[in-house]
């Protein structure tokens, strides 16, 4: 049964551990390493059934080859999920796990996601040298994140508008965490009008205090009118309910898994609104713990974060040849990268 789903998946090895004296449960998907080493983090979750925990590090793993791809690395896909309660973590249990990683003899890097952060990957360390995010690492990745999100914006901005000028654009952000915060300075700084919207009022309050833009409640956001609409907080909020509600030209943003089924992406584009695919343009974070992988710096994940948007731009054309959306043409463009692989396969990371 998991071979089938694996040559259906196009996945090369999937690999179960067991540790029986701290009870450590993992399983590694190591889904295309054409390009380079599967990278991807070790998500932890109390994953109901072990069914759920293989389909979970699966869609993780072949989204991520899509990712590394699209973004020019010469990295694969590849993820990990520990089946745990996040309570009941223990050094040991990480420990164990560091060792494992280690047997996959650098065919897989880890490194934090869903409920495994520096702390753990400093464990992980421990046993093998195949992590990255460590506390010797080079840090929050947020900055480039967003930095890479604002040279989409601005590519989608000029595609839209034939200027790259913010003066006269409003860009409504969702979500003013991590990655939210650092977009609407750079923002603010290029001179759009911004306007914020969170579900935590202390966020808000305190970005509105420092930029001096607008607040927008959450239960209005899709209706506010703007030319750029950037979801930053979590996924699925481009979705039937939404599409019809939004006012904007463009929607591009940081948040995974943005659309919530993938054939909202056609549904925006015959709206006439542009779609910036979520994975091309967040992909600063990646690209962060890639350099760290090659032993770069913060610097060289910057310059590479700001050549986002030409990349995009570049999408957008071949998108425009192809009659096809934004989504296609960079699915299409990671499949060309990875090469070989079947159609049927590789239908769609999302
Ligand atoms: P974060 O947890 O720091 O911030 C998320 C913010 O969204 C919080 O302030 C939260 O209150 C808010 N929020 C949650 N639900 C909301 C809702 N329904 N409406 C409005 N606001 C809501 O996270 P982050 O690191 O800033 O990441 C934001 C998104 O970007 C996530 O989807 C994440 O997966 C994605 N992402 C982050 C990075 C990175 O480098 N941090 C990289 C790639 C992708």
């Amino acid at each position: 049964m998991v071979h089938d789903a694996m040559l259906e998946s196009g996945h090369e090895q999937v690999t179960h551990f067991v540790d029986e004296e701290t009870g450590l449960r993992a399983i590694v998907a190591i889904h295309d390493t054409t390009l380079g080493p599967a990278l991807g983090g070790t998500r932890l979750l109390p994953y109901e059934t072990e069914a759920d925990a293989l389909r979970d590090v699966m869609r993780l793993s072949r989204a991520m080859t899509y990712k590394a791809a699209a973004a020019d690395l010469e990295l694969g896909g590849g993820k990990a999920v520990i089946v745990d309660d996040p309570d009941e973590k223990t050094e040991a249990k990480f420990r164990a796990y560091g060792r494992m990683v280690d047997r996959l003899g650098g065919h897989y890097i880890t490194s934090v996601d869903v409920n495994t952060g520096v702390a753990e990957m400093d464990v992980v360390a421990e046993g093998t040298d195949h992590v990255v995010g460590t506390s010797d690492g080079l840090g929050d990745p947020s900055p480039v994140t967003a930095r890479g999100i604002f040279s989409g914006i601005r590519a989608s901005v000029e595609t839209v508008y034939g200027t790259d000028d913010f003066d006269d654009r409003t860009v409504v952000v969702q979500g003013v965490g991590k990655v939210g915060q650092n977009l609407v300075g750079l923002l603010r700084e290029a001179g759009a009008t911004v306007k914020v919207s969170d579900v935590d009022e202390a966020a808000v309050e305190s970005v509105v205090a420092e930029y001096g833009v607008e607040s927008v409640a959450p239960e209005d956001v899709y209706d506010e009118p703007c030319d750029v609409f950037a979801p930053c907080a979590v996924g699925g909020v481009i979705n039937d309910e939404t599409i019809p509600r939004l006012d904007c030209d463009v929607v591009a943003g940081g948040a995974n898994n943005v659309l919530a089924e993938r054939r909202h992406a056609a549904d925006l584009h015959e709206r006439g609104i542009l779609y910036a695919p979520d994975y091309v343009i967040n992909a600063g974070g990646l690209i962060t713990v890639a350099k760290e992988h090659e032993g770069g710096t913060m610097a060289d994940a910057m310059a590479e974060a700001e050549a986002i948007g030409d990349r995009l731009l570049d999408l957008i054309g071949r998108a425009e040849d192809h009659e096809t959306t934004v989504l296609d043409a960079a699915e299409r463009y990671a499949r060309e990268r990875i090469g070989g692989a079947d159609e049927a396969r590789v239908a769609s990371p999302q």
